[in-house]
């Protein structure tokens, strides 16, 4: 240990919960961040409230190209009831439930409170922040670990914890330094990709439609394995946003890396199948627009009508059978119009990263450099909306934090 600290670089979710964690076993730890203040992330998180955690863990949801049940054992290391303790008991901040979501907040709604108490309590135990200082180069020497920051100084290590993020969203800090660093060394790291970001249509042909939001239910079929979601959809000046979209939104991105053919999403927009659109088309007797504005925004139902072939102002009693069924399909497996999408500059993660296996399960230590650890969204890991991305920081943040303060 020879008195050095422990290194953690990256003050954001992962990197805060692994410094607490070490300083909270004695061991003295240092924390350098590139950015003047840290956790940028967490200040934009859930529209500036922060949804700290989901209420109910979903490890099942996660999306890695890992070992599912790596992944799952790192998640279980630190129980969904024992992280909404730690924020109540130690870091002072009573998570309220929204019930119509099932996410969990502050009380305060505030992301601000969240990201200030977690620094507040790394102070608190004695960890020393260095903000504004990046890490460039890492090196390990017969004494240790050795970290060049960008002041052009050596930081000595007895461990380090990259905590560095991936590549969402850089203005926040986190430009996929840390990847580049992990696959130098010789690590397996899985390519990565903009996840949970909206999607574009070019042209924009439902501009129109902007601002309208809705439940709906999205199928992406694929070769290995077909993805459903229901949740929340919105659209966009560009294109299609909203929890649903986001969640599905690395079906679209791979596809298009991968340069195969542009992955069909499909849309059902109500809780209706083409059997009860079916009946309630024998049963009413009117404009088609009007039936649908019942079960749908109005602007929306005409547009479906128009795409389907529908002339303005046409009865049920006047459907063709082939514009019956093309409403039908409209209806109820309308084939999103996608484009492309946003990237990084708003993906909400990183997929791809550090293979799971690469590292330990419970202590997040490199099985190829020890003394390194490892934690956050820099692994192969992500979930869905809700809150599971940042039970993935605290869970592996404070697991990598006590496997580097174990260390001798
Ligand atoms: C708009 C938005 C909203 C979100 N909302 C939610 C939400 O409500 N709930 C949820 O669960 N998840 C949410 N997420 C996802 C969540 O923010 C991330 O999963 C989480 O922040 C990842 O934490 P991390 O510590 O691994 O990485 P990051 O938060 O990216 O932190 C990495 C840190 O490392 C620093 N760093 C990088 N390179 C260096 C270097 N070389 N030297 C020094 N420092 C460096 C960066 O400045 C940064 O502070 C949201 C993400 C976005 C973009």
């Amino acid at each position: 240990m020879n008195g050095r600290p422990i290194v953690v670089v990256g003050a954001g979710a992962s990197g805060l919960m692994a410094a607490i964690w070490a300083a909270g076993r004695g061991r003295s730890v240092v924390l350098l961040e590139g950015t003047k203040d840290g956790g940028r992330k967490i200040l934009i998180s859930g529209g500036g409230r922060c949804n700290i955690l989901p209420s109910v863990s979903a490890p099942g949801r996660f999306v890695t190209d890992s070992s599912p049940n790596v992944l799952r054992n790192m998640l279980r290391s630190w129980p969904l009831m024992e992280q909404r303790q730690f924020f109540d008991a130690e870091a002072g901040l009573a998570l309220v439930l929204e019930e119509a979501s099932g996410k969990l907040f502050p009380g305060s709604n505030s992301a601000r409170n969240v990201r200030d108490a977690l620094v507040t309590l790394a102070l608190g135990r004695g960890i020393e922040i260095r903000f504004g200082v990046r890490a460039k180069g890492l090196e390990h020497g017969p004494d240790g670990w050795r970290v060049s920051t960008d002041e052009d100084t050596l930081v000595a290590a007895s461990a380090v914890i990259l905590a560095t993020g991936g590549r969402s969203v850089p203005a926040t800090g986190s430009d996929g330094w840390g990847l580049d660093l992990l696959t130098r060394l010789g690590h397996r790291v899985h390519p990565a990709y903009p996840a949970l970001t909206p999607l574009t249509a070019e042209p924009p042909v439902h501009a129109h439609l902007s601002g309208i939001s809705l439940e709906v239910t999205l199928e992406a079929p694929g070769p290995k394995k077909k993805m459903t979601t229901r949740g929340g959809f919105l659209f966009t000046h560009r294109g299609y946003s909203g929890p649903a979209i986001l969640n599905i939104s690395h079906m679209a991105v791979r596809s298009r890396l991968a340069g195969e053919a542009r992955q069909p999403i499909f849309v059902k927009w109500t809780e209706l199948d083409a059997e009860g659109w079916e009946q309630r088309l024998f049963q009413h007797r009117g404009v088609v627009s009007s039936l649908l504005a019942g079960y749908l925004p109005s602007r929306l139902g005409e547009t479906l009508c128009r795409e389907a072939g529908l002339e303005a102002g046409v009865t049920t009693a006047q459907l063709r059978r082939d514009q019956r069924l093309a409403l039908l399909r409209c209806l109820t497996r309308y084939s999103l119009p996608w484009t492309g999408d946003e990237g990084y500059a708003k993906a909400e993660v990183t997929g791809g990263g550090l293979d799971l296996g690469e590292i330990s399960a419970r202590t997040m230590e490199s099985r190829l450099h020890p003394g390194l650890f490892l934690c956050g969204e820099l692994l192969d890991a992500f979930g869905p909306i809700g809150g599971h991305n940042f039970q993935w920081a605290w869970a592996t943040g404070r697991a990598a934090g006590l496997g580097a303060a174990g260390k001798e």
